[in-house]
């Protein structure tokens, strides 16, 4: 793996960096005149640095997506040896690498599913669940929750419950409910229990509203990520899954984010008792060294074009470098042991530890969350629930990065998402870290 020590910094290098970049590159989900990008030179593990050779505990995982740490040698290697074999393909072609991917990704989906459709990433990868579960459904409508996030494409942003959707709505057939979050409940629960049976409640009569017979598809971040990182209550996603059989619905679970290692499971769907008819994948399944997504497909639906076109595709689909480090990053993960480890930090570290974080500092309203993936719910007070205002939240994560910390900010909240293979000592300097900054935005 590349260290610091190997990499040629200078401070030169990163001005120039930084001011192509203020030049000429246009931002995600920004007004582009006040940007101030962080100046990333390189990255090993959980690690990344500057070209002033600071170095930063990555706790954000870049966009959730690196799983498997920064710079993964049998990674890299599986992607340079396929870059002197095939560097591209057609989709059309077979390939290798691409079959080799899909075989390696259905080893860890339920039994029922043995086909993969490659996207480029995670949005597309939703555009084509929805189209699949339409097509084999012949209904138009899909279903989704407030609080979630499906992608940035014509459906996907739709699909999506938060903000980013209503200046992006062209796409026609959209319905949104409200999913489970005991601790800003919309059903005045008080038990989780009481929150999944309301929820699954709300969702009968949206279902009966809407007419059932015009829903194609209800489709749920298993847990909903970027929307708080919401472990669904006991019984919610198997009700859910009743709810689509009784009304012919399918049922999509995107495990973009949460999917492969970031729950200490290899698919966060596997904590539950439940079974979709598609499952889209993208980010943690090669941690984003190429771009790649894809759809895992039920028998039933993928028999459903046996003989009938599948009328969709991608010049990308498949591509060789892509599968190549998804064959490389899975293989990792398994030799490794790395989403155990996931599991383990969550439940033993990082878990206990920032609960702990939450016993010393009232701002933290709650704690929630599993493996690799917390988020804490700031508040301004414990008893009204109150968010802090988005000025406590960036002045939080400015702190952190200047005592050497990424962090991954949402609304009121602080996401902890490291990388997959994390190891308690990072943990303990992470929780350092995160209780200094508290302790400054206190005494503020
Ligand atoms: N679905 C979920 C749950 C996501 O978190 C994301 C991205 O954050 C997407 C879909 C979209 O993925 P991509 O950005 O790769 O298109």
């Amino acid at each position: 793996m590349t260290s610091i020590d190997q990499t040629p910094l200078n401070t030169a290098d990163g001005k120039r960096t930084y001011d192509l970049d203020r030049s000429h590159v246009f931002h995600s989900w920004s007004a582009q005149g006040s940007l101030n990008p962080f100046v990333v030179a390189g990255g090993s593990g959980c690690t990344v640095w500057d070209y002033d050779g600071n170095e930063y505990l990555d706790f954000s995982s870049q966009l959730v997506n690196t799983n498997i740490g920064h710079q993964h040698p049998a990674v890299v290697e599986a992607i340079t040896r396929q870059a002197e074999t095939l560097a591209t393909v057609a989709p059309s072609h077979a390939n290798l690498a691409r079959g080799e991917a899909a075989e390696r990704i259905l080893s860890h989906a339920p039994a029922g599913f043995s086909k993969v459709f490659f996207t480029n990433g995670g949005a597309d990868a939703i555009e084509n669940a929805i189209r699949m579960a339409r097509l084999t459904t012949g209904r138009d409508k899909v279903l989704t929750t407030y609080r979630s996030y499906h992608g940035n494409t014509g459906a996907a942003i739709v699909a999506t419950g938060d903000w980013r959707r209503m200046p992006n709505e062209y796409a026609r057939g959209h319905v949104h409910f409200f999913g489970p979050f005991l601790y800003r409940s919309e059903f005045w629960a008080e038990t989780p229990e009481q929150e999944s049976e309301r929820a699954l409640r709300h969702l009968e009569r949206v279902i009966q509203s809407e007419g059932a017979d015009g829903i194609a598809a209800i489709l749920l971040e298993t847990v909903p990520g970027t929307a708080g990182i919401l472990v669904p209550p006991p019984g919610y996603l198997a009700g859910v899954r009743a709810l689509a059989d009784k009304y012919g619905i399918k049922l999509i679970l995107d495990e973009v984010m949460a999917g492969f290692g970031r729950t200490g499971r290899w698919l966060a769907l596997d904590d539950f008792d439940v079974v979709p008819d598609l499952i889209t994948f993208a980010k943690g399944v090669n941690s984003g060294y190429v771009p790649a997504g894809g759809v895992i497909i039920s028998d039933e639906i993928a028999a459903a074009f046996n003989d009938r076109v599948f009328p969709g595709g991608l010049t990308y689909s498949g591509h060789p470098l892509a599968m190549a480090a998804i064959v490389g990053a899975l293989d990792a993960m398994e030799s490794e042991g790395i989403v155990d480890n996931a599991r383990m930090i969550g439940e033993q570290h990082l878990g206990p530890g920032l609960k702990k974080l939450q016993e010393k500092h009232p701002m933290i309203g709650e704690v929630r969350g599993v493996g690799v993936f917390w988020a804490l719910d700031l508040v301004t007070d414990r008893n009204t629930r109150e968010p802090v205002p988005a000025s406590v939240i960036g002045g939080l994560k400015a702190d952190l990065q200047r005592r050497g910390l990424l962090a991954f900010t949402a609304e009121n909240r602080i996401h902890v998402v490291p990388p997959c293979i994390v190891t308690p000592d990072e943990v303990e300097q992470a929780l350092a870290l995160y209780d200094e900054a508290f302790t400054a935005a206190e005494s503020a």
